[in-house]
C-alpha cells in the first residue's frame, strides 16, 4: 500500500471512531473509541510525515467517501453492535466489547474483564465454538424439515399425484440445500477474506509499533472494566508471545474468533447435508413409493416425529425441558404445514 492509502485508512478509522464515540451512550465505551480515534489520528500523522520525507504527494484534507458516510449513517441508525463485521472491515478496533458473553462498563469489574490466562481464554472460546457448530447443524436440519414438509403439503393440498409430489420434493430438497450451501460458502469466504486482510494489518502494526498495539489492547481491557495499570501489564505480557499475540488481537480488536473461521467448502458441505437430511424426511414415503393414500399422512407423521426430536435436541442449548421444546417445535412445524396445505388446496381448486 502506498503512504497515501495508509494515511487515508487511518483517517477513515479515526472518522468512524469519532462517530462511535458520539453514538455510544456508555461513557466507558465512548472513552475507548475516543482514545482509539486519537491513536488512529496520530498514526495518520506518522504516515503524512513519512510521505513528506519521501517527497511523495502529501495528503491534504480528509474527505470521507460515500461508502464511509453510509457506514456512519448505519451506525447511527442501528447502533455499533449490529455493524461489528462492517466496522472490523473498516479497521475499527475494540469490537470485543460488543461480543456476546463480554459485559463492558463498570459492571464488568465484577464479571470477567480480562481472561485470567491464555489457556483459560482459548478454552472458553473453544467451548462456545463447538456448541455453535452443532447448534447450526440442528437448525439446518430443522430448516430442511419445515421447508420441504411445507412444500410437500402445499402440493399435496392441490391434490397432485405421488409422482408430482416426489418431483417437487426432490427439487425442493436440492433448491434449499444448494441455497443454504451457497449462502454459507459466500459468507464464510467473505469473513475469511476480511479476517486475513485485517489480521495482516495487525501483524504489520505489531512488528512496527508493538507499544502502540499493547496500549490499544490495554484500552480495550480498561473499557471492559480492568484497572489501567493491570491492563497495560497484562496486554504487554500477552503480546510478548508472538503465537498468542495475533490471536488475542483478532479476538479483542476485531471481535473475531480465529478458531471459528472454518473452511468455506466445509461449511457449505455441512449446511448442504444438514438441510438435505431434514428435507429427506417428509420425502421418504414418496421415494420409497408407499401407497399414495398412505404416503401423505406418513410424510406428515415422520415430519412431526423429527420436529419433536429436533426441538428436544435444541432444548439442550436453552436448558429448557426437552418435552416442551419438542412439542413446541411440532406445533410450529404443524402450523407451517397446515398453512401450506390449505393454500395448496385453495390454489388447486382455483386452478382446476
Ligand atoms: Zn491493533
Amino acid at each position: 500500500m502506498s503512504l497515501m492509502e495508509n494515511w487515508a485508512e487511518e483517517k477513515r478509522s479515526a472518522y468512524l471512531y469519532r462517530v462511535l464515540a458520539q453514538v455510544e451512550r456508555d461513557p466507558v465505551k465512548s472513552a475507548l473509541f475516543h482514545k482509539l480515534g486519537e491513536a488512529a489520528e496520530a498514526q495518520a500523522q506518522i504516515w503524512a510525515q513519512q510521505a513528506r520525507e519521501a517527497a511523495t504527494p502529501v495528503p491534504g484534507e480528509f474527505h470521507p467517501s460515500a461508502r464511509v458516510r453510509l457506514v456512519a449513517a448505519l451506525i447511527r441508525w442501528f447502533g455499533p453492535r449490529a455493524l461489528r463485521p462492517v466496522l472490523a472491515a473498516a479497521k475499527v478496533r475494540g469490537l470485543s466489547i460488543y461480543s456476546a458473553g463480554y459485559s463492558a462498563g463498570p459492571s464488568a469489574a465484577a464479571g470477567h474483564p480480562m481472561p485470567a490466562s491464555v489457556q483459560d481464554f482459548g478454552q472458553r472460546h473453544r467451548g462456545v465454538n463447538s456448541g455453535g457448530t452443532l447448534r447450526a447443524a440442528v437448525f439446518g436440519v430443522n430448516d430442511g424439515l419445515v421447508s420441504n414438509t411445507s412444500l410437500i403439503m402445499g402440493v399435496a393440498g392441490a391434490a397432485a399425484d405421488a409422482g408430482i409430489i416426489l418431483l417437487t420434493g426432490v427439487a425442493g430438497l436440492l433448491a434449499g440445500a444448494l441455497s443454504m450451501a451457497a449462502g454459507e460458502y459466500v459468507s464464510m469466504r467473505a469473513q475469511r477474506e476480511m479476517y486475513e486482510y485485517q489480521i495482516g494489518l495487525e501483524r504489520e502494526e505489531l512488528e512496527e509499533y508493538p507499544d502502540a498495539e499493547a496500549e490499544e489492547l490495554a484500552l480495550i481491557y480498561q473499557a471492559r472494566g480492568a484497572d489501567m495499570e493491570r491492563a497495560r501489564e497484562f496486554a504487554r505480557g500477552l503480546l510478548k508471545n508472538p503465537q498468542h499475540a495475533l490471536d488475542t488481537l483478532a479476538r479483542e480488536e476485531l471481535g473475531l474468533n480465529p478458531a471459528e473461521l472454518g473452511s468455506p467448502w466445509g461449511a457449505a458441505l455441512s449446511s448442504f447435508l444438514a438441510f438435505a437430511a431434514g428435507a429427506l424426511v417428509p420425502l421418504a414415503p414418496f421415494v420409497l413409493n408407499v401407497n399414495a393414500a398412505n404416503a401423505i399422512p406418513l410424510s406428515a407423521g415422520l415430519a412431526a416425529l423429527s420436529l419433536f426430536v429436533v426441538g428436544a435436541i435444541l432444548s439442550l442449548f436453552t436448558g429448557r425441558r426437552a418435552l416442551w421444546g419438542g412439542a413446541r417445535m411440532v406445533l410450529i412445524g404443524a402450523g407451517a404445514g397446515v398453512v401450506a396445505y390449505l393454500t395448496g388446496s385453495a390454489l388447486g381448486a382455483g386452478l382446476a
